[in-house]
């Protein structure tokens, strides 16, 4: 434990896993305690948490390439996770170096993590918040020096909604967010679903129990609502590695193995 606490930032919950640190375990990140992996561990016996973690992970990377290409150059990155390959300002700024981020996550490890890396990039900022505080996050001065809401802005929310529990209304929380952004900005979202495999979902929200967030997997219906007021892009949605794939031939067993509904949407 002793070389693990050499980069642990105050105010990290040393009593429980968390979904930040457990992710990163998933993805081959360093950034997770024995606590995270011995859940992760756990996990995989009952649902394949790897493959969701990388096909939620490329979902990502696709809807940031989608979205830049699309002329948006502002991002707000909601439960962003501890940084690792393919970050979003990475993604945007490879194509568009003007491109602005905001990462916001309620994790310490996360959020440290982030701000180390993004020390020398004028255009990012990692702050520390719970993302169904739209108020605090949208008037934090971090967001006000980046993004300009005259000008669409991209919101994501990708991999973190199953997070929220339905009594604190993740869809009107979204919606908050919605009635900052202008006509043109978009949505992209992705949450795990008891759609895929209920058995095996069932018994992953058990594992979550003993975790600092457990899960709360939705139906394909409950996930569809999130997307109030955005005008869904093709393919609508989708499981992660079918919202567009780079090649043709997605395996069968990547959509079987995902468990996570992925959907990117224009505001109308
Ligand atoms: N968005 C990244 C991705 O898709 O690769 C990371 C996803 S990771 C599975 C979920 C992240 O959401 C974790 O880092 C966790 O700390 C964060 N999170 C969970 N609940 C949150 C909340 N209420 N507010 C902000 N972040 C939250």
């Amino acid at each position: 434990m002793s070389n693990e606490l050499s980069w642990v930032p105050d105010g990290v919950n040393m009593e429980l896993p968390s979904s930040a640190r457990i992710y990163d375990y998933l993805l081959g990140g360093g950034h997770n305690f024995e606590m995270d992996r011995t859940l992760a561990d756990r996990l995989l016996t009952v649902v394949p948490a790897r493959d969701m973690a990388r096909l939620n992970r490329a979902f990502l990377g696709r809807s940031t390439q989608f979205l830049v290409d699309q002329g948006i150059r502002q991002f707000l990155d909601l439960g962003s996770g501890v940084p690792t390959v393919g970050n979003v300002h990475e993604v945007a700024q490879a194509a568009a170096p003007d491109s602005r981020v905001v990462y916001v996550d309620i994790e310490p490890v996360a959020v440290a993590h982030s701000e180390l890396l993004l020390q020398d990039n004028p255009n990012a900022a990692a702050i520390q918040a719970d993302l169904r505080d739209p108020e605090a996050i949208l008037n934090h001065p971090e967001t006000k020096r980046l993004l300009d809401f005259s000008q669409p802005v991209a919101l994501l929310l990708v991999g973190v909604l199953q997070f929220i529990p339905d009594d604190s209304d993740p869809w009107s929380v979204i919606q908050r967010y919605r009635d900052a952004l202008p006509e043109g900005s978009y949505l992209a979202f992705s949450a795990f679903t008891w759609d895929g495999n209920r058995e095996a979902m069932t018994k992953a929200v058990e594992v979550f129990k003993h975790t600092q967030e457990p899960i709360h997997p939705r139906t394909r219906a409950d996930i569809l609502r999130f997307a109030e007021g955005f005008e869904l892009v093709e393919p609508g949605l989708v499981y992660t590695p079918n919202w567009r794939p780079e090649t043709e031939a997605v395996h069968e067993e990547d959509v079987r193995h995902s468990n996570l509904f992925a959907a990117v949407g224009r505001k109308v």
